[in-house]
């Protein structure tokens, strides 16, 4: 897991070159995010027709920073997913990868098919651009869980603490 260690020592100097070290919720690090990358997010959840397995999508146009994300009973999956896209952003993928997904492309054709490949390859941590993100989701979920039971409005959970 040397790639994802060093992954974590770049997530977390970019986290504080964007002064992401007190924020307490994800509205306010999309909005850290969009000051010192100078994008706009769009958050929006994944269309209910996508096939199963996605958790979510980061499509760049522009400025602009689609994150789809698979909208879940569960919070803290959400806001996972949700920060495992933000991290692509931090990180400034642009997208560019191996080969794409015909059935996938033709499903979505607005997108790049080599992006929802990607997406697709998440857990597998096959390239470096996924550990980066898993690193970068990693840290803001931490971040957000120490700065919540600070500010007492979110306390860990039993399980959280014991399991
Ligand atoms: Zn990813």
């Amino acid at each position: 897991m040397g790639e994802y260690k060093e992954a974590m020592r770049q997530a977390r100097s970019l986290a504080s070159s964007i002064s992401l070290s007190r924020l307490g919720s994800l509205e306010e690090v999309v909005a850290a995010i969009e000051r010192s990358c100078n994008v706009k997010v769009r958050l929006r959840p994944l269309p209910s027709w996508m096939p199963p397995g996605i958790t979510g999508l980061m499509i760049p146009k522009g400025k602009k920073r689609l994150v789809l994300f698979e909208d879940r009973d569960s919070a803290h999956l959400r806001d996972r997913a949700i920060a495992h896209e933000l991290g692509h952003i931090v990180f400034g993928h642009s997208g560019a990868c191996a080969d794409g997904s015909s059935v996938l492309a033709s499903l979505l054709p607005d997108l790049d098919p080599c992006m929802v490949q990607r997406v697709l390859m998440r857990h597998a941590f096959e390239n470096a651009q996924e550990a980066e993100a898993e690193a970068f989701s990693d840290l803001i979920m931490e971040r957000l869980a120490s700065e919540n039971s600070r500010r007492g409005d979110e306390p860990l959970g039993f399980g959280e603490v014991f399991g």
